[in-house]
Formats: structure tokens, C-alpha cells, sequence
């Protein structure tokens, strides 16, 4: 910790998978005088924020927007639609999945998990095994997460739409997605999702406390049979209420001005512009992460986070006291390892408000990190990055 009197030149490198920097034109707009949340100009705001959550998400069907960390859309998802007792299917890709299986036992669902190793997506074919085992379709939900933040391992939502419709089964499919919407591609309509569960933070680069759900007709349809108490998170009061652009309870009337605003950035750049920079970006982590002579913590090349890189630790060396040196020798925050993974791995955030020269930056901090930590490694990372950063320019919008 610096001292108080101390303050640190330059920007702070907030280099963690969330939350991630948040634009200088986002805290503009949100720096602005509180509305009369009943008031006229309130409805236009919230009309504005709910019709750009559709298009980021990609659904024709209902948004809500919480007052809430990604964890309350966790839970909002599972008591909008289900009752005591249920059985559900989640896939184990890391430390978000099993906190959200956490989530879903004390609400006394009986959660079966779907063992994982922490380096791949969630396994399509073993899911579908499970479904098509499940004669009685006692399984009501199959829980998968997106993008598996602790990891950097992104699951195949398509893949596991088309197992469990191969099958006949008619569970639903929950998808967290709260720290990939806005940086990979997503789709909650043609991949066929029933609740799309996100987060401000991450990807929308905002910063905490807004959280989302996508819903489909068919996840509308199971709660008006869902049995579990629910109060504040009842889709039924929001949706009631929201096509006039207001809100049963009190909004987060300044991260709403953020948030469009960060629409408008998206959409400016273009979402296949937004998922291609973060491609490239994780492309050349990669490369530099290899060049370093370091483990990329995904086994699977196709699953490959375009959001973050988990880098594996040599034996024998603390990630935290990696990253400790980092932030005191270059001001930047890298992310931990999570649950088992703790100090073990190190996360590259490279995702939201992000571009070349920040990822410049982000691996020449991780670099001389390395050497001043005493990690061993080989240098050239940041030059294999800068490599295929040239040869695969991109010009820069004017
Ligand atoms: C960050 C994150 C969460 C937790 O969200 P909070 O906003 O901290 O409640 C859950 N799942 C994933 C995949 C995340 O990245």
C-alpha cells in the first residue's frame, strides 16, 4: 500500500478481468445531476438503456437491468425460474461456476456438477450423455458459464444448445456471461439461451453495480410456475413496468447515463469490430506469454479467452508475490488466482475499454515484473507481441 501522502504518477493500470478501466467518456456521463427517477425525463433513459441491452445481447425478447453486482443476475436467473427441490445440471469450468453452484444449493436446488479440471470450457457431449439419461427430465436448468473469468476458458454455448435440443430434453439453458458480453461474441436469441445472466463491469466497461438478465419466452413462461421466494429480483414487477423506461424500485440512475454511453461507444466501434480487437489482443498475450517460456492456464486453443490470459506460475513461485511486485514497481493491478488456483496463476485482463498500446503496457509491466521478481523466464514477450500486433495493424478509427 502507498502511503497516503504519496500519490503515484500516470494512470493506474487496472489490468484485472474485471472490473475493468472505465472510459473517460463513461465517467463523464455519469458524472451528472440524479434525475426524479418518476420523473418525464427518466423514461427516455431507461427506454435508451433497455433497447441497447437487446442489441448487445442480441434477443428480441425481455432485459432486466438490477441495481446489483453480477451475483444478484446469478440469482435472479435461478428464482425467477425455478422451485425447492429442483435438479439442476452446472458445469464446473472454474472458481464463477462454483460459486454459482454455491449460489444455487443455498437456495436448495440439488445441483449436480459436472467435474471439471479448470482448463477447458464446459463439455457439450457430456452433457448431452447426461440429458439423454434423464428419461423422467427431472433436470429443469443446465447452468454453463461463458467465459470462465478464473481460467480464461470460454465454453461453446452454440455446441451446448444444439446437445441438449439433440436429445429432446427441455431444460433450460442459463449462460453466464458477465465477463464476456461486450468482448466475445454472443448471441442469446440464435443460440438459443433461455436466461442470459451479465454484469457492468467487465466487458461494458462500467464501472460495478449494474446487472443483467435476457430472458426467453420460454424462461417467462417457467416463472409463472417457479416456486422459489423471490422478491426484489421478480422479473414480474420490472417487466410490468419497464417498456414505459421506468422501474418498480429505485435504478442506478447514474450508472445509467454510463451505461449508455458505453452503448454508443459499442456501437460506434461496431460488436464484430469490439469481439475482433479482443481476438487480436488475446492472440498476442498468448504470444508473448509463450515467448516468455510461461504456461497459458487453457489447454484448449479453440477456448481460448479473448477477455483474459491465466498465466501459470512456475513451481516453486508465489503469483501474488509476482503481481505485488508488479503493482508497486508499475502501478498495475494484475488478477489472482481464485479458489484452488490461488497463487498459483496470474490473470491478464485484456478486455473492455482496451487498444495496442495498452496491451503494450499491460506485457511490458508483466515482463519486467518477471525480472524484478526474480521469476524465471526468457525475454522477447513483449517483442513476439509487438510482432503480430505489426503484422496484423489495424487502422485506427480518426
Ligand atoms: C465477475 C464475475 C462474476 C461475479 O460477478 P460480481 O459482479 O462480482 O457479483 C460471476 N461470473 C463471472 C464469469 C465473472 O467474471
Amino acid at each position: 500500500m502507498m502511503p497516503l501522502h504519496s500519490h503515484p504518477s500516470g494512470r493506474h493500470f487496472l489490468q484485472i478481468p474485471g472490473p475493468t478501466n472505465v472510459p473517460d467518456r463513461v465517467l463523464r456521463a455519469i458524472d451528472n445531476v440524479t434525475i426524479d427517477h418518476r420523473g418525464p425525463e427518466f423514461g427516455e433513459l431507461g427506454r435508451a438503456v433497455l433497447a441497447g441491452m437487446k442489441k448487445i445481447f442480441k434477443t428480441e425478447g425481455d432485459v432486466i437491468i438490477y441495481p446489483a453486482s453480477g451475483t444478484g443476475a446469478w440469482e435472479a436467473a435461478l428464482v425467477n425460474t425455478l422451485s425447492p427441490g429442483d435438479k439442476i445440471l452446472m458445469a464446473e469450468t472454474g472458481h464463477f461456476a462454483t460459486l454459482w453452484k454455491k449460489l444455487a444449493e443455498r437456495l436448495k436446488l440439488q445441483v449436480e456438477f459436472q467435474e471439471g479440471d479448470w482448463r477447458h470450457g464446459a463439455d457439450p457431449e457430456q452433457i448431452g450423455k447426461r440429458l439423454a439419461a434423464d428419461s423422467g427430465h427431472e433436470i429443469k436448468a443446465v447452468c454453463v458459464v461463458h467465459n470462465e473469468t478464473a481460467t480464461g476458458a470460454v465454453s461453446d454455448v452454440a455446441a451446448v444448445r444444439q446437445a441438449i435440443d439433440a436429445t429432446g430434453h427441455p431444460a433450460l439453458l442459463m449462460v453466464d456471461t458477465i465477463s464476456s458480453l461486450g468482448s466475445v461474441d454472443y448471441r442469446h436469441d440464435e443460440w438459443g439461451v433461455d436466461v442470459t445472466v451479465a454484469g457492468s463491469q467487465k466487458g461494458l466497461m462500467l464501472p460495478p453495480g449494474l446487472s443483467f438478465n435476457a430472458v426467453s419466452a420460454k424462461a417467462l413462461k417457467a416463472s409463472e410456475t417457479a416456486a422459489l421466494p423471490r422478491s426484489y429480483w421478480d422479473w414480474k414487477e420490472m417487466l410490468a413496468i419497464n417498456p414505459s423506461g421506468y422501474f418498480p424500485y429505485t435504478p442506478a440512475t447514474n450508472l445509467l447515463y454510463g451505461l449508455r454511453e458505453a452503448q454508443e461507444m459499442l456501437q460506434a466501434e461496431g460488436l464484430d469490430n469490439v469481439f475482433a480487437r479482443h481476438k487480436r489482443h488475446g492472440e498476442a498475450t498468448r504470444r508473448a506469454v509463450r515467448a516468455w517460456g510461461l504456461e497459458i492456464l487453457c489447454v484448449k486453443p479453440e477456448a481460448y479467452s479473448p477477455a483474459l490470459t491465466a498465466v501459470v506460475m512456475p513451481e516453486g513461485h508465489s503469483a501474488d508475490a509476482f503481481r505485488k511486485v508488479v503493482l508497486t514497481h508499475f502501478n498495475m493491478s494484475l488478477g489472482q488466482g481464485l479458489g484452488k488456483l490461488s497463487d498459483k496463476v496470474f490473470r491478464i485482463g485484456h478486455l473492455g475499454d482496451f487498444n495496442d498500446l495498452t496491451l503494450c503496457g499491460t506485457l511490458s509491466g508483466v515482463e519486467m515484473g518477471l525480472g524484478n521478481a526474480g521469476v524465471p523466464h526468457n525475454k522477447g514477450g513483449v517483442q513476439a507481441a509487438l510482432d503480430y500486433l505489426a503484422q496484423t495493424s489495424r487502422a485506427q478509427p480518426a
